[in-house]
């Protein structure tokens, strides 16, 4: 797969100066803030490999997409099963949102439980195949467990930061992966930029997926999975929630990759979605800003997307702008419900930033933005026992009974 490399080119998404795809990061010009790079294919080439009849053959996993991806077919890979993650349909939370039809995409299943596989896997191949002796990277808790699972599959040490409050479980997957773990008196940021300062300094392979053009790569394999499980009937709506922006972005790319090669008919439009108190992406898009906004001290019970700064805003705007797609911002007390009612709505239970996207849709159909005859696919970005106490804190207590019938019937009532 992939034997003569697709990848053509790293382009810059702000100034648009190209660059060969090597193992820089941003571009020389607009800097390591602004000047986020984007990986660029030669479609033709891709679209000659990239068919039906080759994918039907292919690993059921990401590693299908290889055409679409930065890596070699000698490259080495983990061998971890990450993506190709399951469609689940929903009737009664479509019932709920009042909606034709609400799918999920259960990217929980992922080996680490999150989404952020995606990308760790492709980062991880990428640290391996530039020769990189150690991978860093900041995280609120998913995209730093995940890197640690990844990397100690093949091997690969790593150092993480992580914030002061990331879940206990997360940082228990950091630890049993074998990571070096620094914990950061701070908030995500802080850590964020600690990091970046840190793998200058160490040369070591920066995971992080806003300034690594590679590991959006990854996260667009979700994209690609939503068009060729879809095509022919594509949802309206991909609705998913955002920190940092990456995640949407890589969706984005994805389903217009998949648009262009043929598979997806018609391009759904994208709804992101956001905390409010963790909202600078809602207030960039609003602002339809050029430059970045300043931004304010973000919290919120998601803490997967409790961000101030997002770091991939401009990639993220375009591409729901590019879908025709909207933002918005709900309440942590919407995500809590939403928590709550997914998993009894669906069997699939998300941790509260996959909750999020949930509790998007709810607003986005009370504000008209969705209507009753659309269907709606949901991703759900992480398991929910990622973050148990929130998980806990909004399940409501259990009956604690004595061992005995007469217990139980003090709570069930006689039998009829
Ligand atoms: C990281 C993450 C997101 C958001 O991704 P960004 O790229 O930061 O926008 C959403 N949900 C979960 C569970 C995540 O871990």
């Amino acid at each position: 797969m992939n034997a003569k490399l697709t990848l053509t080119g790293l382009s810059c998404i702000k100034c648009g100066a190209l660059y060969p795809a090597d193992d820089r990061l941003t571009c020389d010009v607009c800097g390591i803030d602004e000047g986020i790079l984007e990986a660029e294919y030669d479609m033709e080439a891709v679209a000659q490999g990239l068919t039906r009849e080759a994918l039907a053959n292919r690993p059921k996993s990401l590693w299908r997409y290889a055409e679409l991806l930065p890596l070699p077919a000698e490259a080495e890979r983990p061998p971890l099963q990450v993506g190709w993650t399951p469609l689940v349909d929903a009737p009664r939370m479509a019932k709920m949102a009042g909606v034709a039809r609400v799918i999920l995409k259960d990217d929980g299943r992922n080996p680490t439980a999150s989404f952020k596989d995606r990308a760790s896997a492709v980062g991880a191949a990428c640290a391996k195949m530039f020769g990189r002796s150690t991978v860093a990277c900041a995280s609120t808790g998913n995209a730093a467990s995940s890197m640690a699972g990844m990397a100690a599959s093949m091997g690969i040490p790593t150092t993480i930061f992580v914030p002061e409050r990331a879940p206990e479980p997360k940082l228990a997957q950091l630890l049993l992966f074998g990571a070096r773990v620094l914990r950061v008196h701070g908030s995500y940021d802080e850590a964020y930029d600690l990091c970046t300062k840190a793998c200058a300094r160490y040369g070591w392979y920066n995971r992080n997926c806003a300034i690594n053009p590679y590991l959006v790569e990854g996260k667009k394999t979700a994209g690609l999975e939503i068009g060729e499980q879809m095509g022919d009937n594509p949802p309206d709506w991909v609705v998913v929630s955002v920190g940092d922006g990456c995640t949407v972005a890589g969706i984005c790319k994805g389903m217009r990759d998949m648009k262009q090669l043929g598979f997806l008919k018609r391009l759904p439009r994208v709804l992101a979605v956001q905390a409010t108190g963790a909202s600078a992406f809602v207030r960039q898009w609003e602002a339809e800003a050029e430059e970045k906004l300043p931004t304010e001290d973000a919290t919120t019970v998601a803490d997967s997307i409790c961000v101030s700064t997002p770091r991939n805003w401009r990639k993220a705007v375009r591409g729901v702008r590019k879908s025709g797609g909207t933002v918005l911002a709900v309440e942590d007390a919407a995500i809590l419900d939403a928590l709550r009612s997914m998993p009894r709505l669906s069997g699939v239970f998300g941790e509260p930033a996959a909750a999020a996207a949930w509790a998007g849709v709810l607003e986005a159909r009370s504000q008209g933005i969705i209507s009753a005859d659309e269907s709606v696919l949901c991703m759900v970005t992480g398991n929910g026992l990622k973050d148990i106490r929130t998980a806990v804190n909004a399940a409501g207590q259990p009956h604690d009974i004595d061992a005995t019938l007469e217990a139980v019937a003090q709570v069930v009532g006689e039998p009829s």
